[in-house]
């Protein structure tokens, strides 16, 4: 690969990441007399919306240094959502073409998403061809598959190099409770996880990782049984976490427990978040919010005290239509009442029981 344009490729990235402000860590306000205090990293502000903004960045300097990215390069996605907007976006930036493969039935709202940021979409028919397409058309055109699912948690220097879990214990570090009980993400790719779960142990830190999956997803039963052939065949309704088949970034050992999280008690509580502190997010951060009350209502019972962090994945703005449209949660037979409910009596009493799943 010429290595003058790699060389300024990178120096591109860098200037990007160096113009950009950190994300913020915001509180989610609890009774003050709990002793317990939420944080809500907030990854929606990334100039693409979501915490993919890190791993697209991350993806594309380890095909830079890996020599796998040149300037005539092709770059390749399996992906409709959040990753083929960040990546088509830094693709952009470097001047490549970005091409990302996905089902045919992808929401014209997503398509005209990653089609503003200069990417193009290859369809296929049926969703799980999606991999295979996506390495095809690498090898027919020379191009470079990115593969956001065996790559997340390689492409992400678990040590540091401001990845979001030591930009968190850094804006911790004033805080009453500064090292966290608990870290509660969901997943997708599992890089979060991996990026967390590597990085406590290897500044030994004792904060456990909790991990919240959706209905449908085959993470949970994996990491119960350790099976990682584990597959349910059923995609997530969650935009962003919960997969058909474990994928190959989703590493088990490193999380301490998992929550499986009923999609109307996620939706219930993106809507609770609002009300409580007007952010507005998407179906995956109510996930993570339910798993994170679950933990301190856990620790209220057991008489801890300390804080719990969490993440804010994207923006509410992407799901107008689908999470916060009454009429959507009605076609899809979603009912909220009762977890809206379970939600203020959390805020009153502490208590927080696991919903019948
Ligand atoms: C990708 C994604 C996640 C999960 O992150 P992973 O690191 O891929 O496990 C959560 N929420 C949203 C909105 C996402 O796009």
């Amino acid at each position: 690969m010429n290595r003058a344009w790699v060389s300024e490729a990178i120096r591109i990235i860098e200037a990007d990441a160096n113009r950009s402000a950190d994300t913020h860590l915001h509180v989610f306000p609890l009774p003050a007399d709990w002793g317990i205090d939420l944080y809500l990293k907030d990854e929606s502000v990334h100039p693409t919306g979501s915490l993919k903004h890190r791993l697209a960045r991350s993806l594309l300097l380890y095909g830079l240094v890996n020599g796998q990215i040149g300037p005539e390069t092709v770059l390749i996605e399996a992906s409709s959502g959040s990753t083929a907007v960040s990546e088509a976006y830094f693709a952009r930036m470097l001047g490549l073409e970005f091409v990302t493969v996905m089902p045919r039935k992808t929401s014209q709202e997503k398509i005209d998403l990653i089609q503003f940021y200069g990417g193009r979409c290859h369809f296929v028919d049926v969703p799980p061809d999606m991999y295979s397409e996506a390495e095809r058309l690498a090898a027919d055109c020379g191009g470079h598959y990115l593969d956001q699912f065996t790559y997340a948690e390689r492409a992400t220097d678990w040590r540091g190099n401001n990845n979001i879990a030591e930009s968190v214990f850094t804006q911790m570090r004033s805080e009453r409770h500064p090292v966290p009980a608990w870290i509660v993400v969901g997943a997708g790719t599992g890089g979060t996880s991996a990026t967390f779960g590597r990085y406590v142990r290897y500044r030994r830190h004792p904060t456990k990782i909790a991990v919240v999956d959706p209905e449908n997803s085959a993470f949970y039963g994996a990491w119960q049984t350790r099976a990682l052939d584990y597959t349910t065949g059923m995609p997530s309704r969650i935009e962003g976490i919960g997969r058909p088949r474990v994928e190959p970034s989703f590493v088990p050992e490193v999380i301490d427990e998992m929550f499986r999280v009923p999609d109307a008690a996620s939706l219930a509580a993106i809507r609770f978040l609002r009300e409580r502190t007007g952010y507005w997010a998407g179906g995956s951060t109510g996930t993570n919010l339910h798993g994170a009350f679950r933990l301190i209502s856990r620790m209220l019972a057991e008489g801890q005290t300390g804080s719990v962090v969490t993440l804010l994945c994207d923006g509410g703005d992407r799901y107008a239509n689908t999470y916060y449209s009454d009429r959507w949660i009605a076609e899809h037979g979603l009912d909220l009442g009762p977890h809206l409910t379970a939600l203020a009596d959390f805020f009153e009493t502490g208590a927080f029981p696991a919903p019948p799943s």
